[in-house]
């Protein structure tokens, strides 16, 4: 039987995730901590084009 070992390090404290979506190329990802009602965000897409986009997150 096989066994794995995870640490505190390995757990998702933060399980409100967000997902986004560069609109200059359509690379999708998941933020942590981006969830403030009414709040703009600024996000850089690492990822894919590396261009910055806002997100304007709402709870509706
Ligand atoms: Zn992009």
């Amino acid at each position: 039987m096989k066994t794995i070992y995870r640490t505190y390090e390995d757990t998702e404290v933060s399980v409100l995730a967000t997902r986004v979506k560069c609109p200059y190329c359509g690379e999708e990802w998941l933020e942590d901590d981006m969830n403030d009602c009414g709040k703009t965000y600024v996000i850089k897409c690492d990822d894919g084009c590396g261009k910055e986009f806002e997100m304007s997150f709402d709870a509706s």
